[in-house]
């Protein structure tokens, strides 16, 4: 069993998917151990994105990612980072296939829809910052 943590970027909320994004991890066969919606502090996000800060998209990103509401989730499941990682697609709207989240409902960066931990260690750091260390979850 491995948990990773996603969040439904503000544009994915405003157009009503979350219910659409939430449902493929679902259909997967993965389960929603943690839910909730809020609104990210700009400091937290430029800490979530900090290996970014040298890029010239970083002032963009953090603006838009503290545009409006998120909704952040733990998905649990056998191998759920690369099946979330899987199911989003390709960072680059342009790149991800269809069928993919990002494939079916982005077309340009940094608008993406959704984000998804990438590798074990990122996982359990997301989880930390945005739900807390709490064991029951
Ligand atoms: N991003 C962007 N321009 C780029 C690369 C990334 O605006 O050239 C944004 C995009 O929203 C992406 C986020 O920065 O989801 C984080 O980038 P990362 O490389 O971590 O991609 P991800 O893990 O989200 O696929
Ligand atoms: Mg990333």
């Amino acid at each position: 069993m491995e948990r990773t943590f996603i969040i439904i970027k503000p544009e994915g909320v405003r157009r009503g998917l979350i219910g659409e994004v939430l449902s493929r991890f679902e259909r997967k066969g993965l389960r929603i151990a943690r839910l909730t919606t809020g609104h990210i502090p700009e400091k937290v996000a430029r800490e979530h994105y900090a290996h970014l800060k040298d890029k010239p998209f970083f002032d963009e990103l953090v603006e838009y990612m503290t545009s409006g509401m998120v909704c952040m989730a733990i998905i649990e499941g056998p191998n759920a980072i690369q099946h979330v990682r899987s199911l989003i697609g390709a960072t680059n709207p342009v790149e991800a296939a269809p069928g993919t989240i990002r494939g079916d409902f982005a077309t340009e960066l940094p608008y993406n829809i959704v984000h998804a931990s990438d590798s074990p260690e990122t996982a359990i750091a997301e989880i930390a910052r945005f739900f807390g260390t709490e064991e029951d979850a």
